[in-house]
């Protein structure tokens, strides 16, 4: 839904129906439809709407409205209550009105509105799984990596997602780092030569206040070994109004700066989002995408493909999917590690490479980025290794020796069957699975030139295709 066309002036159409049902005293349950818009803002005009600033103040964010969101009953008012003293919520107007009211599995919805099983934290998660409160040199400074340290600057954020690995700094309220500790965090980054790399995240950078950004990556730039600033932020898609040519201009006087966003879903692909990245990308500054794999959301190979090649074609590169953090008030969301790397099967070969993230898990106890990809890897000998392609073909490949003492010596396999034990014969190098698209159009070009060259092994079901 276009959100910015729906409201034009005089316009009535809604940017996304909330649904009711009531039951009148003589049992007639009628479905009441109404919009989220008339319902929490029905004077807000175009302009307003479009303005950061008014999607910000008028942000959702109280038990009420939330309440009024979900029809709830009392006894659950309570229980949200309660839920909300540990994991408070807020979403901005724009970001609400994607979500489709009428399905409760919506994607956007379960990224934006609380949910009760994130009170199941008694049970699995921890408060800071991946330890970074141990690597802080200075506070909310984490250097972690040899060369690369993340500063947490803000724990504000536009839109409060339920799956936050940072779900821990919430309870602290809406502040941002004063000059004082953006200062110690430069300080230290100064005196550590071996930083060439400084991650700027939170909470979300972009919600804070924009004088201390441009001072803290003006200071940063300024020291001699820090090569490159980064930006982690999720305005693009849950605010994206507020990626304005001012703030643009500030960010692109910074260069050479990265910023990386965060779609999970398709359908956060709006014209709006589309066009704030294409501001950040004008002014110079790469847009890359580090998604969350969340169940439900978009942990499908049919969403993910959809995501990353939409993405690709806004020139947003995709470049992490993340294993969903064992955070507390998040295993809902997770997923096992089987599915990414199930989705990086479906894709490597597959689509192109430039549409494909590399999935990580980041290590509990503070271990890190770990990727994980399918194997292709299928054994190995001093001398050649088994490696595989997508399709399924095994390959033999030499593996030149290191300092080239040794030349190769012939081997003695006995292998009789096809498949991965011919290979360790001497005159076999390949075996392919036949019946793939590939080699149907190699068949029609020259069939017998290929098994020749290959000196290949088939497959028995090979002499049926
Ligand atoms: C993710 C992360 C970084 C950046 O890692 P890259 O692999 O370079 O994206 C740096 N520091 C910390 C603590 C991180 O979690
Ligand atoms: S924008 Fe980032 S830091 Fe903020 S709630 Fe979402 S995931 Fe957490």
């Amino acid at each position: 839904m276009e959100t910015s066309q729906i409201l034009k002036e005089g316009d009535e159409e809604p940017p996304s129906q909330l649904l009711e049902w009531s039951c009148s005293d003589n049992g007639v349950v009628t479905l009441k439809k109404e919009t989220i818009f008339n319902r929490f803002w029905p004077d807000a005009t175009s302009k307003q709407w479009n303005d950061w600033r008014w999607q910000m103040a008028n942000r959702l964010r109280s038990l009420q409205a939330l309440s009024s969101l979900l029809n709830l009953k009392p006894y659950q008012v309570s229980a949200f209550k309660k839920l909300l003293e540990v994991f408070h919520y807020s979403a901005t107007p724009y970001y609400l009105s994607l979500i489709d009211w009428s399905d409760p599995e919506d994607p956007i919805r379960k990224q934006a509105i609380p949910d009760l099983q994130e009170a199941s934290f008694e049970v699995v998660g921890d408060i800071d799984p991946l330890e970074e409160e141990e690597d802080m040199p200075v506070p909310n400074l984490v250097h972690r990596y040899p060369n690369r340290v993340l500063a947490i600057v803000t724990n504000t954020c536009a839109m409060y997602c339920r799956h936050c690995t940072r779900k821990r700094i919430w309870h602290e309220g809406e502040s941002a780092s004063s000059r004082k500790d953006l200062e110690a965090m430069v300080a230290y980054v100064r005196s550590t030569p071996k930083v060439r790399e400084v991650v700027i995240s939170g909470g979300d950078p972009l919600t804070s206040n924009m004088d201390n950004l441009d001072w803290f990556l003006g200071e940063l730039g300024k020291i001699s070994h820090v090569d490159v600033l980064r930006i982690g932020t999720r305005v693009p898609v849950v605010l994206p109004m507020r990626i304005t040519d001012d703030l643009t201009k500030m960010l692109a006087s910074h260069r050479p700066l990265w910023l990386n966003t965060q779609f999970n879903h398709p359908r956060e692909i709006t014209p709006e989002a589309q066009e704030a990245c294409d501001k950040i990308i004008r002014a110079g500054i790469p847009v890359s995408n580090q998604s969350v794999l969340l169940k439900g959301i978009n942990d499908s190979v049919e969403i993910m493909k959809e995501l990353n090649h939409s993405l690709q074609k806004i020139m947003v590169r995709p470049y992490y999917l993340f294993q969903c953090d064992p955070v507390r008030g998040v295993e809902h969301f997770r997923t096992s590690i089987w599915k990414g790397i199930e989705i990086i099967e479906m894709f490597r070969g597959y689509t192109g490479g430039l549409s494909i993230p590399t999935f990580v898990v980041d290590a509990p106890g503070g271990g890190g980025k770990i990727p994980l990809q399918p194997f292709y890897l299928l054994s190995a000998t001093d001398k050649e290794v088994l490696l595989r392609n997508y399709e399924g073909m095994i390959v033999k490949y030499y593996n030149p020796q290191e300092n080239g003492a040794s030349k190769p010596k012939k081997t003695n396999g006995n292998g009789k069957s096809g498949g991965k034990a011919a290979l360790f014969k001497e005159n076999a190098k390949i075996v392919i699975p036949q019946n793939t698209p590939r080699f149907a159009r190699r068949r029609k070009k020259n069939l017998q030139r290929c098994l020749d060259t290959h000196n290949q092994q088939a497959f028995p079901f090979w002499k049926d295709n």
